[in-house]
């Protein structure tokens, strides 16, 4: 086998608290991570020599900016691998959205890696290696519905959500991930989510408990200066979804729908100019 095609899922966060700033600047965090059918398309292939990255973003770097690439660096230096890996990513997630668009890409690298040269690792080595990469990356070669602490590396598997359809809204504005974290005052969350809950919810496939119950706190900093995530999270309300949040440091914001149609109605509904609309689902 020279070559291998592997779908890199995106996530979103049915929940994100954040507990504390940690000395080394990180911050621990408690949150319910989701993978969903919104994906890019990561080619890892045999060729010529070194390592070679191409995306059909231009925004994105090709090189060693490339976490994509990192990953790959990781796994050719760890185990002696010399011949050249040609990575190719068709990029459909959006850049920069809360939605581990460049940890999912990265994943994939090391699973891809990892089959095409036959080395056999454990999905928990593979997340080892991940943990090194990035907080996210770990969650993104597991997938499912899983409770992430410590940084996000920590993880626990849940039960499966159920069929559920969302709706995500990703507004064509730079939210940089730093300045959300470096914003954020623990003392003014007056909101937390309730992870116990929340989890609850989920074991009893109660959608709708589930969707009520959402929060992320990152909100109390994006949404007092972008007052467009606050906008369409009362648009999808609105439109028949059971809940709205925006996922990570944002600015995506998805809605859970547990009507399809509603749903389908919601996505043509909310088509607009200033933002990127999807119709999907947990995967
Ligand atoms: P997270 O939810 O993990 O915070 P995100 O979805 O907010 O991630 P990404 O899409 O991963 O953010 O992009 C963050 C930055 O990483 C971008 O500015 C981008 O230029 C850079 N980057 C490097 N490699 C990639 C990649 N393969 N895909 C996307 N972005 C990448």
């Amino acid at each position: 086998m020279d070559f291998i095609k592997i779908k890199a899922k995106a996530k979103i966060n049915l929940s994100l608290d954040v507990k504390a700033k940690r000395p080394d600047g990180y911050h621990d965090v408690c949150m319910v991570m989701q993978s969903i059918a919104l994906h890019d398309v990561v080619y890892v292939e045999k060729a010529g020599r070194g390592l070679e990255v191409t995306c059909n973003n231009p925004k994105i770097p090709v090189g060693s900016g490339n976490i994509a690439y990192r990953a790959a660096q990781i796994m050719t230096e760890k185990y002696g691998i010399d011949d050249g890996i040609k990575i190719t990513i068709d990029k459909r997630i959006p850049v920069a959205a809360g939605l581990a668009g460049g940890s999912t890409d990265a994943a994939a690298v090391l699973k891809g890696i990892n089959t095409l040269f036959s080395l056999g690792l454990a999905q928990y080595e593979l997340m080892d290696i991940g943990k090194s990469i990035g907080a996210d990356v770990p969650f993104c070669i597991k997938g499912g519905t899983v409770l992430a602490e410590g940084i996000g590396e920590i993880l626990t598997e849940l039960v499966p959500l159920p069929e559920v359809s969302i709706v995500l809204v990703t507004p064509k504005i730079d939210v940089s991930t730093a300045w959300v974290y470096n914003n954020l005052d623990l003392n003014a969350i007056k909101s937390r989510p309730d992870t116990c809950v929340i989890i609850n919810a989920i074991e009893k496939r109660d959608i709708d408990m589930l969707a009520k119950n959402m929060v992320n706190v990152l909100e109390t900093v994006t949404v007092s200066k972008y007052r467009i995530i606050e906008e369409i999270k009362n648009r999808l309300v609105s439109l028949g979804a059971a809940g709205s949040i925006m996922s990570g440091s944002g600015p995506s914001v998805f809605g859970v729908f547990t009507d399809a149609k509603k749903a389908e109605n919601a996505y043509d509904e909310m088509k607009d100019d200033r933002w990127d609309c999807f119709l999907t689902h947990a995967e």
